[in-house]
């Protein structure tokens, strides 16, 4: 599709994005195939070599808890003999001092920590209360402190909750001021339930801007559950936020709905983002033929609208 989409620049938006990748994480934790390592690799490798330079390639947790992500250090260690451009920042998931020590041994220099905005699915997913589970995140980030090792802080369920439904903006604000305080070097925005609309957006932004966490602190992971994540993308760009989480193809699917769209996928987003005249340095068509072929290996089409569309004029 040579000279598409056409690029007309929109005031307000960055001029460079960077698109932290989280399909190998968040994407496939969510699927409910297991893909061999060495599929994981190929995956991350096609990923890197498509331009995208931060990806969150697995999570060091309980292997019965996440079988998707049981062999965390195999894959690790196998990205280690892959040829990867040097410019690729690879990080994990990590839930607890443990996991750090894991990742750290595994190799890795890059992490991230994440915990709820609400009390039902701190409860419901980690298992704690917030305030237990920020305790266990101070103790993560003390001990990476120590090593050396960049965290980022995720935040969920912060524009909706399955079990209390509306969440308060300053809940939000509470818990993202204090992980910026233990360390964390940006704080990701998640919309676990893909219901946030472009204003809760703004004033979401605005809010944590008020108790001095700015846009160049923050990162959107929204999911496009309700068809909203591009709409809340465009609207965070513009509050000047420089910095998304995607997951290609859309990998992931929501845990929390019927519907088999999740994540924002990363086509999606490039699509968008070269239109606007933004930089990203990921090369759309690689990441679509990359995706497309997970979707073969996942044994269903992918959620990408712009996959779809790109390998569907690739068939004619
Ligand atoms: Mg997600």
């Amino acid at each position: 599709m040579t000279g598409l989409p056409q690029q007309m620049a929109l005031e307000g938006v960055p001029r460079s994005v960077t698109i932290h990748e989280v399909g190998p994480r968040d994407g496939l934790q969510n699927e409910t195939a297991v893909l061999a390592t060495a599929t994981k690799a190929d995956l991350v490798e096609r990923l890197a070599h498509a331009g995208l330079t931060s990806i969150e390639v697995t999570a060091f947790v309980r292997p019965e808890r996440v079988p998707q992500l049981a062999d965390a250090e195999a894959l690790v260690a196998e990205l280690g003999r892959r040829q990867l451009p040097a410019s690729v920042r690879l990080s994990a998931l990590v839930p607890n001092v443990e996991g750090l020590s894991r990742a750290l041994g595994a190799g890795l220099h890059e992490v991230a920590v994440f915990t709820s905005a609400t009390e039902s699915f701190a409860k419901a997913n980690l298992n704690r209360s917030r305030e237990e589970s920020l305790a266990m995140i101070a103790a993560v980030l003390a001990e990476a402190e120590r090593s050396g090792t960049a965290v980022r802080g995720y935040v969920s369920m912060c524009f909706g909750d399955p079990w209390e439904g509306a969440v308060q903006v300053a809940e939000v604000v509470s818990v993202g001021r204090r992980l910026v305080d233990l360390g964390c070097y940006e704080l990701s925005l998640g919309d676990t339930i893909g219901v946030a609309t472009p204003g809760h957006v703004v004033a979401m932004i605005e809010a944590l801007a008020e108790v001095g966490v700015g846009p160049e602190r923050l990162a959107v992971h929204f999911h496009d559950t309700y068809g909203q994540a591009l709409a809340n993308t465009l609207a965070a760009l513009q509050c000047g936020v420089s910095s998304v989480d995607a997951s290609a193809g859309g990998l992931g699917g929501c845990p929390f709905a019927k519907s088999a769209t999740g994540n924002l996928a990363t086509e999606d987003l490039v699509f968008q983002l070269e239109g606007l005249g933004v930089q990203t340095g990921v090369h759309l068509d690689e990441l679509v033929s990359t995706s497309a072929w997970m979707a073969e290996q996942l044994g269903r089409p992918s959620a990408s609208r712009v996959v779809r569309a790109m390998t569907k004029e690739d068939a004619r």
